[in-house]
């Protein structure tokens, strides 16, 4: 149905990053934008390890999609999940509504690809949700309560045993912040144990971590990780994942680490959804499940449905692919706007560029390693990098003063104030004993 303003509909699936920067790039013009998401918050995903190990609680990374969007008048906000497209009609089908569009931008984000292992998941969750990191949270901290009650040693070695598989920067954040619980924050809370004696693991298939950044930093971050006490395995494989442990392979070499925690953060790939929508396309997907977009990152052949962010592959005149990171999904969503608005106003048909802002990782207490354009840096000035630009893009002031202060907490106190058992397993339906 037309709107009675008879303005132009754009419809907007997904209200991560490149989906709400879209939804705000098009408040001052002519256009009725309608922003679904099947979860009523924004997320800051880069601060989910926080979560998972403790240092931050849920809502200091989340924020309402409806206030983040209060002040746009020409932007409503539905609660709800896409599972197919009717591109004749133009309409998204949600379970329970269809929603007409003129326009559509997807920007539905990525899910967690085991390469075909699907059945590994349930024993090593991946961190891309909240509900994800509540998950490793629990895992984590039941992990050393029950060491503390078992008189195996075996048993008691391997509860104390965390594998992180993927060192990209997730895997080193995670393992770095596991390292830091073990032999600060947990220290004294334990009466049998020693948490100090658990042994961390960062498994990477490739000869170094962190691959996306160059090679010294690279060397910086796996030093600086073993000084912490991480144990690093490069060209190691993970060949096998169950409820007792995991089966790693280096060369000809095969070992079975027994583990009750390993988490999974190598493999990325586009969202279900992007399953439906390239059927209803007629395209193909790319081997990571992600759409394949023009340089003006609409679908070939439907100049009127945009891919953004981590659900598509997208190519400059070089070659060169976008990266799947915030930045890359922001500035799609801001340029996908300014072609709409183009496109209605008459005006050309601007060209995107991406402006790479550098990269980054922390490594853990007080040390990290950046990338920004030809400068590069690591250690505890980077570290204070890291920190002000996660602060700077969290979306609202109120996350950042918390999260500043929880921060300048746990760095003086080494406590992690966040380290609630709340959740069940949620990959058993029900709370371990
Ligand atoms: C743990 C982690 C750490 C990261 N760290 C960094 C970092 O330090 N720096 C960096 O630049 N990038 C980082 N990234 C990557 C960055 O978060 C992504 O590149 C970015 O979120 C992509 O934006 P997007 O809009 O494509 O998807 P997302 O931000 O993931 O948003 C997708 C949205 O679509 C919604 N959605 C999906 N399917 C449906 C459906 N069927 N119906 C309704 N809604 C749906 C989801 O609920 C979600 O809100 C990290 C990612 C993760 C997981």
């Amino acid at each position: 149905m037309q709107p009675a303003n008879g303005r132009h509909r754009v419809v907007i699936l997904g209200g991560g990053f490149g989906g709400l920067r879209a939804a705000k790039a098009l408040a001052r013009e002519p256009v009725e934008v309608t922003l679904i998401d099947q979860r009523n918050f924004h997320l800051f995903q880069p601060l989910l390890y926080q979560v998972a190990t403790g240092g931050l609680s849920p809502a200091n990374i989340a924020a309402p999609l409806r206030s983040l969007v209060r002040r746009q008048r020409n932007c409503r906000v539905i609660l709800g999940k896409a599972i197919d497209f009717n591109l004749e009609t133009k309409e998204v089908v949600l379970e329970d509504e269809r929603v007409p569009f003129d326009t559509l931008i997807v920007s539905a984000g990525a899910k967690h690809s085991y390469f075909g292992n699907h059945q590994w998941e349930r024993f090593a969750p991946g961190l891309k949700t909240i509900e994800d990191a509540t998950e490793i949270r629990r895992r984590v901290l039941s992990a050393f309560e029950r060491a503390e009650r078992v008189s195996s040693d075996a048993e008691r070695a391997r509860l104390l045993r965390f594998i992180v598989v993927g060192a990209g920067p997730t895997g080193v954040e995670l393992a770095g912040t596991l390292i830091e619980i073990a032999r600060h924050t947990l220290k004294k809370d334990f009466r049998r144990i020693n948490p100090a004696e658990a042994h961390v693991l960062l498994i990477e298939a490739g000869p170094r971590l962190l691959p996306a950044f160059d090679p010294d930093l690279s060397e910086d971050g796996a030093e600086a990780l073993r000084r912490l006490g991480v144990d690093v395995r490069l060209k190691t494989m993970v060949v096998d994942i169950t409820d007792a442990g995991a089966t790693v392979k280096s060369g000809d070499v095969e070992e079975t680490l027994p583990a009750a925690t390993i988490l999974w953060a190598a493999g990325v790939q586009g969202a279900v959804i992007g399953e439906a929508l390239a059927k209803a396309a007629g395209i193909q997907r790319d081997r990571a499940g992600r759409l394949v977009v023009q340089p003006d990152f609409t679908l070939p052949g439907h100049p009127d449905i945009f891919v953004i962010g981590d659900l598509s592959t997208y190519a400059d005149a070089s070659g060169k692919m976008l990266p799947g990171v915030a930045p890359a999904a922001m500035q799609a969503g801001q340029f996908v706007a300014s072609v709409i608005a183009a496109r209605l106003s008459l005006a050309p048909i601007p060209e995107f560029h991406f402006k790479d802002p550098g990269s980054m990782a922390t490594i853990g207490r007080g040390a990290a390693v950046v990338k920004l354009g030809n400068w590069k840096f690591s250690g505890f000035f980077a570290w204070l990098t890291w920190l002000f630009v996660h602060l700077l893009f969290l979306v609202q002031f109120q996350n950042r003063l918390l999260v500043l202060m929880q921060w300048a907490w746990n760095y003086v106190t080494f406590n992690r104030s966040a380290r609630l058992i709340t959740d069940t397993n949620r990959f058993l339906g029900e709370p371990e004993n």
